[in-house]
């Protein structure tokens, strides 16, 4: 399939359906041609607005789905529609793929008993699911050669990375030197929520594209 993209502020954002880009990330597992997705944010943009390494991140990312509301928003004050792609959904359905094919899929981020619980939960909701390799999110720069060559050799198809943005982007760039055949996706809070550790947004604020507004009411401490 070939790439539809428009530019918010800068940056180019992919246009197609939720269902178009699961299609195209199973495409490229078939054919072994990794990608970096990131589900974008006008939080991130902002971001790579101040950082050279984080805006070249963004600009050659082999996907960029619009997260939440604000892109979607963005795009559509320039007449394009586009549906919104939560990371979240997008890395739940892949997860629900990898399982039929028996991909193996590795998962890196977060607190120790929330990547345990995360661990746990998907093992009972996917029987068949094939986890390679996890391990938290918190650990010094100076082992991360280690966990990269961990990772690397647990051979997985799909890994999720949820260390927030834009710490789990770059640290996805270096996976990706040794790691040229995965999926990679920076997937923020997700294992927060798949663990119970947060609630996530009730389907209202989802909806109405207001998730952001339910994180800040009940996490206030996300105001920076
Ligand atoms: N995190 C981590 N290591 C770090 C910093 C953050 O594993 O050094 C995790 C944190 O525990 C949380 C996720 O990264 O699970 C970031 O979540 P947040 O909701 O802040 O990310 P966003 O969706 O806003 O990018």
């Amino acid at each position: 399939m070939e790439r539809k993209t428009h530019k918010v502020l800068g940056y180019e954002v992919d246009l197609l359906t939720f269902d178009d880009a699961v299609k195209v990330i199973l495409e490229s597992i078939k054919e072994k041609k990794g990608m970096q997705i990131v589900t974008i944010n006008p939080e991130m943009i902002e971001l790579a607005d101040k950082s050279k390494v984080f805006s070249s991140i963004l600009k050659n990312a082999d996907m960029v789905v619009p997260d939440g509301s604000g892109i979607k928003l963005a795009l559509k004050l320039q007449g394009i529609k586009q549906e919104q792609i939560p990371g979240i959904d997008l890395a739940h359905e892949l997860i629900a793929s990898c399982e039929i094919f028996n991909y193996p899929i590795a998962l890196i981020g977060a607190k120790e008993n929330v990547i345990q619980t995360t661990v746990r939960r998907l093992k009972s909701e996917f029987q068949g699911i094939n986890i390679s390799y996890y391990k938290n999110g918190y650990f010094s720069s100076s082992k991360e050669d280690e966990i990269i060559d961990s990772l690397a050799e647990s051979e997985p198809k799909l890994v999720l990375v949820a260390l927030g943005a834009p710490k789990q982007e770059i640290f996805i760039t270096k996976c990706r030197k040794k790691m040229p055949e995965a999926i990679f996706i920076g997937v923020g809070g997700s294992f927060d929520v798949w663990s119970g550790e947060v609630e996530r947004a009730p389907e209202f604020f989802r909806i109405m594209g207001c998730e952001w507004l339910y994180r800040t009411i009940k996490q206030p401490e996300r105001i920076k």
